[in-house]
Order: structure tokens, then sequence, then C-alpha cells
């Protein structure tokens, strides 16, 4: 209804979107939309809850529970596209933007989460909810918002309200600080060679990449290698030139820790310590208790049971990784091993195990092929197709758009794909979010879901396809499960969409384990130039060597789970707090392996202090449990492709999400809870 009300403004943000299944009009959409649109639909989001607040008629489901449940969803829109823009094509005119928008939006949602009269209508449904024969949909909506605006304050009295407005007003601000200045950070730092012999050891493929980065920054016939992590990476793991292996890790590790406008240190300690005071205010002991307490986990001591089951396995296993490195870079006459040797030096112990070289593989992993493997999959699994739909608007020039068909022929909606790096305009790593979430309307019509899935693979060349790593790979079955949830997902309430944080991983974690499966591999991995499918032989190399390495990928990554642990469960700040020593103290105390360095170290850990994993980083370990014990459900069949668990995957998870409790669907799904053994088995920590 609102969006008809203003559909005779110019803004496309304002107007319904009419094109190819409601996809936003990318093409019409210009940054100086942004704020006036925020502006309107906020009044207008404000304007929806007033009229449920001041409504004459007795708080029910109806008036008050279903009308909040729709309402903002204009808001929500144009939020989310914004949002996406700015990962994807970040300029200084958008970030200046979000700086603007940043504080607005916060304190448009803290108004809401604070306003009385409709916390006071929420709570006389809630209050009389047993009495009102409700559905079990409708009671979890019920109690989750209920539960989720007693857990922002609606319960504080007026002076405690507004240092809760004021805390989380200075975190969303800290946040987005936090990462401008880690996208600066890395963004601005390259290493350039003029010296064609500090290229050896590095794939044609790469020297050809930097070649173009040197060309690009003027600076024809040298070589730049940059920080986003398909330079660095793969720089890290060949480049013979240790001292410039030394340099480059040295500036990634120490991104945002230069003491210059885009250092972090203090930007985290003050975050710490106001979401310590939000903790307080809210009556929680810490800000990991609050955290969890509606997660699947529910506790900071089931997190930390968890972790310290797979700490000691992953450094045993590292320990022995490290010797096979030592032994290899004593032929170097190297002694003292380097952070920056670790990738190198393993690449050249797995190659002499395993003789299997990452840019052999490649060739067997185009781009277009994965992709049409891991719809394969998803058609095996559920019946589904993704038809490619070409002339609708996309994010960016680089996205393709697909069409999820359901068994039906029904469209559940439309994904995009943005696959390739763009350094400097897309923030790094891989991810999925959506445009519009695929709910129901007033009238019990569903919306299309429109999802996007963003990576920053290697980009074709005029004369090479992309070509992906097997860890690409991976990380697209990834991202694609996410947005199978997001596609398949059928719930009737927005409130009730969305799985929480430890469970959000499990669709797309589960969705790797398909990737390298031989009867998988045979559908897609055939070589770029003669079609040939990748041979069993390496196919069953490829997957020892897999394992190999899980000990160090486990340490690096509980390491950093094992931090955002440790900052966020202090019950105060100690006095002088220096977050490098904090973290090289809980590192040490652990035993963490010296010559490995935690995933993220704290100035540049972006997911728990900026995307929302905070006390949530362990997500995908408490994941990786699940999707090993759920994989392990097909497998005990013997047939991957059960249709019986699929179809109860598709059942009592992604069409559920967040209906009921997690850990409830889940033992629907698998007859009983995750057991911990499939995981160390899978990694081969048993
Ligand atoms: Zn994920």
């Amino acid at each position: 209804m609102a969006l008809m009300t203003i559909s005779c403004t110019d803004n496309p943000l304002l107007k319904e979107w009419k094109d190819y299944a409601g996809v936003p009009p990318f093409d019409r959409i210009t940054p100086e939309h942004y704020m006036p649109a925020v502006q309107k639909a906020i009044e207008i989001h404000n304007a929806e809850i007033e009229k449920i607040v001041s409504n004459r008629a007795e708080a029910d489901i109806e008036n008050t529970m279903e009308a909040y449940d729709r309402s903002g969803l204009l808001l929500n829109r144009i939020l989310l596209a914004f949002e996406n823009e700015e990962s994807i094509a970040s300029t200084d005119e958008i970030r200046k933007i979000s700086e603007e928008m940043s504080p607005l939006v916060s304190r448009h949602f803290s108004e809401i989460e604070l306003n009385e009269k409709l916390f006071g209508r929420i709570k006389a449904v809630y209050d009389k909810k047993d009495s009102l024969g409700l559905e079990p949909d409708q009671m979890r909506l019920l109690e989750e918002t209920y539960k989720s605006f007693v857990r922002r304050g609606a319960c504080l009295d007026a002076e405690k309200k507004e240092q809760l407005k004021d805390v989380d007003e200075k975190i969303a601000s800290l946040q987005l600080k936090f990462s401008q200045n880690l996208l600066n950070e890395t963004g601005s730092w390259t290493l350039t060679i003029d010296n064609e012999e500090d290229l050896a050891g590095l794939s044609a493929d790469f020297i050809a990449d930097a070649a173009a980065r040197a060309e690009a920054a003027g600076q024809p016939g040298k070589w730049v290698v940059g920080l986003d992590n398909p330079s660095v990476m793969p720089f890290l793991q060949s480049a013979d030139n240790r001292a410039l292996r030394i340099k480059v890790l040295d500036a990634y590790a120490n991104r945002c820790n230069n003491n210059n406008a885009c250092d972090n240190k203090d930007i985290v300690k003050e975050i710490i310590a106001l979401k310590m005071q939000k903790a307080a205010i809210l009556g929680y002991e810490t800000y990991a208790d609050y955290m969890l307490e509606q997660k699947m986990a529910k506790t900071p001591e089931a997190v930390y049971s968890l972790l310290n089951a797979v700490w000691q396995p992953a450094l045993r296993v590292a320990g022995a990784e490290l010797d096979d490195i030592k032994a290899v870079a004593a032929e170097d006459r190297i002694e003292n091993i380097h952070p920056a040797d670790w990738r190198y030096y393993f690449e050249k112990s797995k190659a002499a195990k395993y003789s299997v070289s990452e840019d052999g593989i490649k060739e067997y992993f185009q781009y277009e092929n994965v992709r049409d493997g891991i719809f394969y999959v998803a058609n095996r699994l559920f019946g589904i197709s993704f038809n490619r739909v070409d002339g609708i608007p996309v994010p960016h020039p680089d996205a393709e758009a697909f069409e999820c068909i359901d068994t039906d022929g029904s469209s559940r909606g439309i994904l995009y794909m943005d696959m390739f790096a763009r350094p400097g305009e897309k923030s790094g790593g891989a991810w999925c979010s959506e445009y519009c979430d695929g709910g129901y309307d007033a009238k019990g019509v569903k919306r299309p879901a429109v999802i996007t899935i963003v990576g920053n693979f290697a980009r074709p060349s005029e004369n090479k396809p992309s070509l992906l790593t097997p860890d690409d790979t991976e990380t697209f079955f990834h991202e694609f499960g996410h947005a199978m949830a997001a596609l398949l997902s059928d719930v009737r309430y927005h409130g009730n969409n969305g799985f929480v944080r430890d469970f959000v991983e499990l669709p797309s974690q589960l969705n790797e384990h398909w990737a390298f499966e031989p009867e998988v591999l045979a559908q897609y991995a055939k070589h770029y130039r003669t079609g040939e499918i990748i041979p069993m032989e390496l196919v069953e190399k490829l997957q020892a060597s897999n394992n190999y390495g899980q000990g160090f990928a486990m340490t690096e990554l509980v390491a950093a789970m094992l931090l955002d642990m440790d900052l966020y469960s202090m019950k105060e700040l100690p006095e002088p707090f220096d977050v490098l020593t904090f973290e090289a103290k809980t590192m040490a105390e652990r035993g963490l392996i010296q010559e490995i360095l935690p995933r993220y170290r704290v100035p540049y850990f972006l997911h728990i202090f900026s995307h929302g994993y905070d006390v949530g980083y362990y997500s995908y370990m408490w994941a990786n449990v699940l999707d090993c014990d759920a994989y392990e459900a097909f497998k005990e069949t013997g047939d991957i492709f059960n249709q019986e668990v699929a179809a109860a995957y598709r059942r009592e998870i992604l069409s559920r999400c967040n209906e009921e409790d997690a850990m409830d669907l889940y033992v629907k799904f698998r007859g009983h809870e995750p057991s911990i053994e499939p995981l160390l088995k899978d990694k081969g920590l048993n």
C-alpha cells in the first residue's frame, strides 16, 4: 500500500519495482537517490508504527503482531539495496552517504525498539498468548518479537533507555569506521616489483594478473601485488623470494595497525567497552552471555566446550604439519620458520606428498563449469533448476542473473552471481545477501526472493577463462548453499524468516560436501581446453591432499574464534587495555603455535567488529558439527542424493528457518542431536 501512495515521485527506490520478478531497477538507481529515499521510507515506517499504536481496538495478533511484522518493508528494501551497493561498488560518494545514513537509520530503529506504546501493545498480546488459540508460527513470532524488545531495553527505565540508545549509536558509527579503515588499508597498500627475478615461483596467471594491475596503476612493465586475498594468498604460497613474502605478510597482518588515520586499535577498544556497557545496562554479566542467549548454543560454556574439543586435536595435527614444513625448509637452510614461510613450505611438502599442483587442478575448475556443477547438485537434491535470465537489471555489469524454478514450475526468485574480484571497490571474501526476501504479503501472496552471491575470484582474461582453485570452488558451493536456503524458505512472517547466527552456516557448509564427490566432479570438473573429465587418480589425490593442512586451517580458525569469545567474555576492561597485548596473551596461554597467526588479527577482524558476527565467529565451527553430522545422514543411506533425506532437510530446515527453535528443527530432520564425531573424522582430527 505504502508503495502506491508515493509512486508519483521520481525516486526509483520509492517506486514499486515492476522489473522482472521485482528485481531492483539497478539501471535507474544512482547514489543521490539513497538519502532522500531512506528519509521518506523512515517517515512511512513511522506512520505505519503510529497506526499500530493509535489503534483503539484491543491489541491482538492481527492488528499488532502481523501489522508490525509487515511494517518497514520499504525501508528494509532500500537499506538492503544500499548495503549491497556499498559492499560491491564502494566509492567515496557511497562511503560519504553511508556515514550520513548510518546514524540516522540506527536512531530510527532504536526509536522503534524503545517505543513504549508499541511495546505496550506487544506485551498486551504476549500476556494473553495462551488464551488466543495461536498457530505455532504466530506464537513463535509473538514470543521472539517480545523477547527481542526486552533484549533491546524495552523494560528499562527512561534514563537507562537513553543510555542504551547513545551506546548503540556510538557502536554503529565505530563499526562503520572500522570497516572503512580496513577497506582503505587493504586497497591502498601495494608491492611493486620491477625485477623479474623476484617473480620466481609465481604462476604464469599470477604474473599476468600482477602485470595487469601494474598497467592499471600506470606502471607498465612492472608487477603489482595487493593485499586482497586473491593476490596475497598465492604470493605467500609460491613466491620464492622470502624477504618479499615477509614484507607482504607483514603488511597483511598489520592492516589497521600502523598508527595512522586508518588504525583500528583504539576503535576496537571503544567498541568492546561500549558493548560491555550495553550488556551491563541490560542486566547480563558479559556481552557474550547477552549475544548467545538467543542462539542455538545459548551459553558461552557451550561454545567454549566445542572450541576446546577441536583445539587440542587441531594443534596436534598442525604440529605434525610444522615438522614437515621444517624438513622441507631445512633444504633451503632455513632454521627458524617465519609465519610467511608456512604456506610456502607447506605447499612444497604437499606437492612432494601428493604431487598435485594447484595450477594443474585449476584447469579442471573453470568458473562456468563449477557453477553448472552447483546447479546440478541442487537439481539432484531438490529438483529445482536455475535458468539464465538475460536483459534484466543487474547490480553490476559483472553479475549474471538466474531464475530458480521449483519442481511445480513456479518461480522461487532471482539469484545474481557477481563472482570476480574488483580490488578497492568490492569488499574481500565471498558472501550471500538479499535484495528481497521471499516473504508473503498481507493477502498471503508470496513474493519472489531476490538473492545475490558475491565473490572475489580471479577474473577471466582475454585468452583464458576464470579458473578456480579447489578453495574457490568450495567457497562457491558454500555461498550457493546460503542462496538456496534463502530461495527455498517458505515462511509466513518476515520476523520468522532468517536463521539464527549459529544455524545459518548449516545450509552453506552442508552444500560444500558435494563439491568434490567423484559422482559430482564427473559432471562438472572438465578440463577447460580439452573437456576431459578430471582423472579419478587426481580426484583421489585431491581428496587426500584436502585433508592435509587441516591442522593449520583448524588452528588459525579456532584461534580467531577463541579471540572473539575472549574479547567479548570479559567482565571488565583491564587497565591499561592494549588489544595486541591481549591477543598475544590469550593466544600464548592457549599454546597457539607461534608460526601460525590467528585467521584474523584483532585490528582487521571485520566479522566481529563490523559484520555482525560478534560472539558469532564460532558459528562456522558450530555449523561444521551440524553439517558433517547432516551429511552423514545422506552417507548412511549409501546415496549422497537420497531423496527422503533431501526432502526432510528441505521440509524441516530450509523451508522453516526460524519458525521453531533451531535445535528442535535439527532433531526433527535428523532424529537426534548432532554429534561432534563426524566433524573430527571429516577433518582428519580423530
Ligand atoms: Zn557462510
